[in-house]
């Protein structure tokens, strides 16, 4: 039985349950296990008391007890079978056991907006594996609706993509991707020393909140949203090269009129473009009848 005296998963808990239990930390699976309970407290006070929250990737529980500590009713989705023993074991001792449901299933397989929808869920936390974060967020933001806030900790390089400021050099296509939907911040930082095993990068927890406003889903279908979105990575592909010159093949005999209909400056780069520029650029193409 683990020591239980303690405010929540540290490392020489952690050490006893990889002795008892017998499992590795998978690289594949991006698992790095925070084992810093204050900074657990911290995230977990961004849920709001007696809410419904979705965690992705528990891992052995290390922010998923703090969550519970706050939550009405965690809904934990964890990939790997192996951990799912540890990670009862820990919300037991921890005394949460029935306020949180673990499934064993893969996130990028999951339903999210009926799991959300039948579930009550408006939050969504977690530390998220490193290969599947920016897809998952951008993901969420779009087709989650339900959802209004996610905090998330992600590789330091990705939390400052997705939070970047729009007509900067440090946005990307994702960060308009995601912005569209979503208000993001970084709210903390997080050194390497927080995991075990420490990963290599530095990491950043970010906060996104569901805009109000500006939601393209009111004036585009899902095929018009994608369709902007092929316009946007195009523009990125080639991010030195002036729009007339990037979205040349992409608008093709429409070209002049799509960036007058617009008032988009042609000469621009796509990180300097607003949200509304590229919406604009999209319906000003639709209207020019897009062949
Ligand atoms: N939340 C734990 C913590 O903070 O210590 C673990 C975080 S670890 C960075 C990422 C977790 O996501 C691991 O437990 C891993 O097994 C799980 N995971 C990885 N890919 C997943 C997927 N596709 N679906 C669900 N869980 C996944």
């Amino acid at each position: 039985m683990v020591n239980t005296n303690l405010a929540g998963l540290t490392p020489s808990l952690l050490k006893e349950l990889q002795s008892n239990y017998g499992f590795k930390a998978s690289k594949a699976l991006g698992q790095n296990f925070l084992v810093d309970p204050n900074l657990c407290t911290k995230i977990a006070h961004y849920l709001p008391v007696g809410s419904n929250v979705l965690e992705i990737g528990p891992g052995i529980g290390s922010l998923t007890l703090h969550l519970a500590r706050q939550a009405n009713k965690v809904i934990a989705i964890e990939l790997d079978k192996h951990l799912l023993n540890p990670l009862n074991c820990v919300l037991d001792t921890f005394g949460v056991p029935e306020k949180v449901d673990v499934i064993n299933q893969d996130i990028m397989k999951t339903d999210l907006e009926l799991l959300c929808s039948k579930n009550n869920i408006e939050y969504i936390f977690g530390n998220l594996p490193y290969n599947i974060s920016a897809p998952l967020l951008a993901d969420i933001s779009r087709k989650v609706p339900n959802v209004k806030c996610v905090v998330a900790m992600v590789q330091k390089e990705v939390g400052e993509r997705l939070s970047a400021k729009l007509g900067t050099r440090a946005v990307g296509a994702i960060t308009y991707k995601c912005q569209f939907f979503m208000e993001i911040e970084n709210i903390v930082h997080v050194p390497k020393m927080s995991f075990i095993p420490r990963p290599h990068v530095d990491s950043v927890v970010i906060k996104m909140d569901r805009r109000a406003d500006k939601d393209p889903r009111a004036i585009l279908s899902s095929s018009q949203t994608d369709e902007m979105f092929e316009l946007i990575d195009t523009a990125f592909a080639q991010r030195r090269k002036m729009l007339r010159q990037s979205l040349k093949i992409f608008f093709g005999s429409h070209l002049e009129a799509v960036f007058e209909l617009a008032k988009v400056d042609p000469t621009l780069r796509p990180e300097q473009l607003t949200s509304e520029d590229f919406l604009n650029l999209y319906t000003s193409w639709v209207e020019q009848g897009n062949k």
